[in-house]
């Protein structure tokens, strides 16, 4: 680090209160500093082995194995220069974190007792993790442990470090022995081939003929929560679970929108000049960071980058906060929603595909054929996201995320698109005249199609309640969860509208009068899609209502969202264009299910030993309390009103008579869960029986917190831990 750390600030020079010692590094010296990239591959390989390594990334080729032993050995010199003694092969299994196994560069100690450090082509391109111990959802059984991680070299390698030390990271895809991906970033370079292809064609059919390459390009804005650490170590509910399973809400929570973009503390301030600091090393270019709506939250957006390198940096990105956090002794919450009352926190994914020499479909444009092209690609994504709505709900559904989505403060869980003023008043010429004669208002752009309208550029207003929002050159998908990877939802995208895109090149070339053809798809597509844009307010009743006339899905929770994953519309999707199998697809489903039980289980088991171990003996010591008083007054002074302590010990003793009912119903609930059999089963016997039972179990326990003594309240509240940041 010092070498690019110019100036210091002495302990007194600051204007940092904790008078510690400041260092200012000078970003353009540190972005990427940490990653084997393009500068360093040009500077350290020979020419012959980065051309072909090049040559591989831009062409999706195998690489041979002497060029990937040089790379290696050139990959390992550059990691120990940086002090890394190990290396890892970085993936996503499907159990939502990242992974890896680290092995030492070192060779077998030599008769003279010492060691070589090594990295051979084959450890590059090839892991063997032990696939049985990562969700397979029944495509391994555990006694076939053959799994394969693969270098995926369109993404770059980094050297990550930390007090822990410095390891060469590598990343890399996840594959069973016979072939299925048991990771997330197989099918999304599958899907990124998809898209590829077909948006090609789409471009060759609409005379482009310069464009080599079609890239979805993703923008993911990461919403996250600060807790102090101490207050987080008292709370086993957010340990364990990662959300607070008890909690009363405090006298102020987020009603004064006094949060919002508001002034960041110095503490958090200097909490987030160490992730960017972290980031741009890793070559994650971070660039926004604001408060965001609850007390303790906040926001980091980079800039969007490809694909798969931005699902692979938002890893980074959560990696990274949780880590830094600690630092600050603070602790980072990822849950979709750590406090019930309190909004949560999402994932916004901005998507849009953009080819090598940077045309962006989704970009209004300036030139006429752009304009053609993108009302096209426009008509196809409104089918695409029409056909599959239910497809995309499910690549948002996580189980943090089912207390968020349709909760007035995210998107509903119905999907619809929300295209602004000028696109909606556009569509609707084109549906009612077959075609669109003016635009609104704004600077005209002309597509130099007769029939196709005129339209100002950049008049989108926002819209928050949008799930699907065009916001002037992409698409924002905002149902995301906060902890969840953004891997599937971008897979989805990608293969749903390359679907669409597919189709109408079909249609396209087998067309006699093409630009004709071209009006007739979009006046086509547009009139039978329509019922998927919606332009007003879709936290309110009356769109759920509308929604529901127009027949569209509202599916309330990840459970009943698991299904589309395996339909017969996904499987013929996902098939035709290589991304999943229907095994695969199988074996997703068997997954989602059987965590969701798990993660249900484990949060009912930790409310019972809270309740049980915690804050029962509480209320007791409290009760106990309060009849000592009414004891002590009376007989010092039988005239003595105690009434008030009457009154607060009946009610008391209520409440914790009722909390010792609801505890031994949820007790139950979970030991009776083993007899439900098959996963589907299970995991709807955990959503509608035991959260049910959770749910009565917290109602007394939040009542009795906002009586009992402060003191003895055995764990933080949602006040300290929300405003003591
Ligand atoms: P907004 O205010 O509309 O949310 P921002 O400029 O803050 O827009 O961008 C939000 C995220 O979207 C950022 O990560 C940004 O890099 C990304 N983004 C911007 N343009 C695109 C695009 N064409 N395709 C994909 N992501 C984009
Ligand atoms: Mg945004």
């Amino acid at each position: 680090r010092a070498s690019h750390c110019r100036k210091k600030l002495s302990p007194t020079g600051g204007n940092r209160m904790d008078n510690k010692e400041t260092t200012y590094c000078s970003v353009t010296d540190i972005f990427g500093e940490n990653v084997f990239n393009d500068t360093v591959m040009r500077e350290r390989l020979p020419k012959k082995t980065y051309q072909k390594l090049k040559q591989t990334i831009r062409e999706g080729r195998d690489l041979d194995i002497e060029t990937a032993d040089v790379v290696a050995h050139e990959m390992k010199e550059w990691a120990i220069e940086k002090g890394a003694t190990h290396y890892t092969h970085w993936f996503q299994p499907l159990n939502g974190v990242s992974a890896e196994k680290h092995d030492s560069f070192i060779t077998a100690p030599m008769s003279n007792g010492k060691v070589l450090m090594s990295f051979s082509g084959k450890e590059l391109i090839k892991g063997e993790p032990d696939a049985s111990s990562f969700p397979s959802g029944g495509l391994r059984a555990t006694f076939e442990a053959r799994g394969y991680t693969a270098w995926d070299c369109t993404s770059n390698a980094f050297v990550r470090q930390d007090a822990a030390g410095a390891t060469l990271c590598i990343p890399t895809a996840f594959c069973a022995y016979t072939g299925e991906a048991l990771d997330q970033k197989t099918p999304l370079l599958r899907s990124m081939e998809a898209i590829n292809e077909q948006a090609l064609r789409l471009l060759r059919l609409l005379g482009n003929t310069s464009s080599k390459k079609v890239i979805p390009s993703v923008g993911a804005e990461q919403e996250y929560f600060l807790v102090d650490r101490d207050n987080y170590l008292k709370r086993k509910d957010l340990i364990y679970t990662g959300r607070t399973l008890f909690g009363a809400m405090p006298p102020k929570g987020q009603e004064m929108d006094d949060h919002y973009f508001g002034a960041i503390p110095e503490r958090i301030e200097s909490f987030m000049k160490d992730v960017n600091e972290e980031l741009w090393k890793l070559g994650v270019p971070s660039k926004t960071q604001h408060n965001e709506v609850a007390p303790a939250q906040h926001e980091l957006a980079p800039i969007y980058g490809e694909c798969n390198v931005a699902v692979d940096q938002n890893h980074l990105v959560m990696e990274t906060l949780k880590k830094v956090a600690v630092r600050h002794k603070l602790q980072c919450l990822l849950h979709e929603k750590p406090f019930a009352g309190v909004n949560g926190s999402g994932k916004h994914n901005n998507w849009s595909l953009v080819t090598d020499d940077g045309i962006n479909l989704i970009d209004p444009g300036k030139r006429p054929h752009e304009n053609t092209l993108f009302l096209l690609s426009l008509a196809c994504i409104l089918a695409a996201v029409d056909k599959h709505a239910d497809l995309l709900r499910e690549s948002a559904a996580d189980i943090g995320n089912d207390h968020r989505l349709g909760g007035n403060e995210a998107p509903p869980c119905v999907i619809s698109v929300f295209l602004g003023d000028q696109l909606a008043d556009v569509m609707e010429q084109v549906l009612d005249k077959g075609e669109a004669t003016h635009s609104k208002k704004g600077a005209k752009l002309q597509t130099g199609v007769k029939s196709i309208p005129d339209f100002a550029k950049d008049v989108t207003d926002r819209n928050r309640t949008s799930p699907f929002a065009f916001t002037g050159n992409k698409f924002e998908f905002r149902m995301c969860g906060s902890q969840d990877s953004i891997g599937e939802a971008n897979v989805v995208l990608n293969t749903i509208v390359a679907e669409q895109f597919a189709d109408v090149c079909d249609e396209l070339e087998k067309a006699k009068d093409r630009d004709a053809t071209i009006q007739k798809i979009i006046k086509d597509l547009m009139t039978r899609h329509q019922r998927i844009v919606f332009d007003g307010n879709g936290y309110s009743e009356e769109w759920r209502k509308e929604a529901a006339r127009r027949g569209l899905a509202d599916i309330r929770s990840m459970v009943d969202a698991i299904p589309a994953l395996a339909s017969e519309t996904t499987v013929a999707l996902f098939e035709r264009f290589h991304v999943f199998t229907r095994e695969e697809l199988n074996s997703r489903v068997e997954i989602e299910y059987d965590q969701y039980a798990k993660e249900i289980n484990i949060e009912a088991k930790t409310m019972v030993d809270v309740a049980s171990k915690s804050i029962v003996p509480a209320v007791i010591r409290y009760s106990t309390r309060l009849a000592d008083s009414i004891n002590q007054v009376s007989s010092a002074c039988p005239e003595a009103d105690t009434s008030v302590q009457s009154t607060i010990l009946k009610n008391t003793s209520k409440l914790l008579a009722k909390t010792q009912k609801a505890l031994r119903a949820l007790e139950k609930a979970v030991a009776d869960a083993d007899q439900q059999r098959g996963s589907e089963k299970r995991a709807q016997y955990f959503h509608k029986t035991v959260m049910a039972r959770m749910d009565a179990l917290r109602q007394p326990v939040d009542e009795l917190e906002m009586i009992v003594d402060k003191d003895l309240w055995p764990m933080p509240s949602y006040g300290d831990l929300i405003f003591e940041v």
